[in-house]
């Protein structure tokens, strides 16, 4: 917080301290008290025209509303480059990128599926019309394109991988960069061996408020100089080696939305082992956050990711959870779960992305409900794809 006094920031209690131990004199923020109270916690020291304000939507698929700048997004994008040079590839590598970005028509049948951003070397791909159908236009581009960086959600490329493992080959990248999703053992395997590089993963979050990558060791560290982390049990106590708590933030880049002991609501532990091969003293964290859902397979051949469908749900802050049930072949039912009184038109307008998404060819209907379906193990999934379909 070296840019000024607390008044400054937001809300916050004015309290001085020196060391990381008295961080305690902060209550730990919950992801519920900054869904509430987002627009309190942004920094009265930003002007108003360089406040860029989105919608994310967590584990549960509640939205809520959080703030950055351009100077916190150029800040994150550093350390994502420190990633990169861990990877041993240099900045400005061409990179061939799958997040969430519209970047063609949703009603396009015909390639080309992807847009070019010359000035950052980077190929944009649809993650909205990978399908059966369409899947050899995505391993003809990829092939034109081997080589470069390959980036984007985990589920995403792992749809690619299995398009292109199918075809017997593989089609070598310089490496992948995972990140948005958990990046599970049987995910990696799959986009290791059809794109022949490592897989780095990443976990961040929308809030610029914390940061863990992967080294080429394969171990998450947290990043010291990005925030500060605890993790602690339900009580707000720190948790032992090995034990699984809430991952806390403290975050210092981004300065529009302060956050100070960010409870985000995802778990993880330290590891037991804290020394990692690679030889950096960077904490080493064990993620434990499990975002359990099934991929939406359409009667017609197309698949979409968890992802690609959670975009729908952004503009979304009345919503406590959201699922998506494909209740049978071209029905889809959206369920939510209300927090404030304006629900109902959080789930109309869901509704309306996710009919628009999807097409005339399926019907999308909605409705609230008291509680989220939920499976073993407490796992809530966003995408419920019955064995049937
Ligand atoms: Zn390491």
């Amino acid at each position: 917080m070296k840019n000024g006094p607390p008044k400054k920031y937001s809300d916050y209690p004015q309290i001085a301290f020196n060391s990381p131990s008295e961080l305690r004199n902060y209550q730990v923020l919950t992801r519920e008290v900054v869904r509430q109270n987002s627009e309190r916690l942004i920094s009265r020291s930003l002007p108003p025209q360089e406040c860029i304000r989105v919608g994310t939507t967590g584990t549960t698929g509640a939205s809520l509303k959080v703030a950055y700048s351009e100077r916190v997004a150029r800040r994150h994008w550093a350390f994502r480059m420190r990633q990169w040079a861990w990877a041993g590839v240099q900045t400005r590598t061409p990179r061939v990128t799958l997040f969430g970005s519209r970047v063609v028509p949703p009603e396009r049948e015909e390639p080309p599926f992807w847009t070019h951003n010359y000035l950052e070397r980077q190929t944009l791909m649809s993650i909205f019309h990978l399908s059966e159908t369409n899947a050899p236009h995505y391993i003809d581009f990829l092939r034109r394109n081997q080589g470069k960086v390959l980036e984007g959600f985990p589920s995403v490329l792992a749809i690619l991988a299995d398009f292109v493992l199918r075809t017997g080959t593989t089609i070598p990248m310089r490496a992948v960069f995972t990140d948005g999703e958990p990046l599970y053992p049987f995910l990696r395997e799959n986009i290791e061996r059809a794109f022949g590089t490592t897989a780095f993963d990443l976990y961040g979050n929308t809030e610029y408020a914390g940061l863990l990558t992967q080294c080429e060791k394969g171990q998450m560290h947290a990043i010291p100089d990005y925030s500060y982390l605890e993790i602690l049990d339900e009580n707000d106590r720190p948790v032992k080696q090995g034990e699984e708590g809430f991952l806390v933030w403290t975050g210092f880049i981004n300065d529009a939305m302060p956050l100070i002991r960010y409870r985000i609501g995802d778990r993880g532990c330290w590891e037991s082992q804290q020394s990692c091969g690679c030889g950096r003293n960077f904490p080493v964290v064990r993620p434990t956050i499990t975002r359990d859902s099934d991929t939406l397979r359409c009667p017609d051949g197309r698949l979409f990711s968890p992802r690609a469908l959670n975009q729908s749900l952004k503009g979304a802050t009345a919503l406590r959870f959201c699922q998506l049930v494909h209740e049978r072949p071209g029905h889809l039912l959206i369920r939510g779960v209300a927090s404030q009184p304006s629900a109902y038109d959080d789930l109309m307008g869901i509704q309306k992305n996710l009919q628009k998404i999807l097409g005339p060819s399926f019907t999308v209907t909605s409705t609230l409900v008291d509680a989220p379906i939920v499976r073993a193990g407490g796992k809530i999934p966003l995408i419920i794809q019955p064995a049937a379909a």
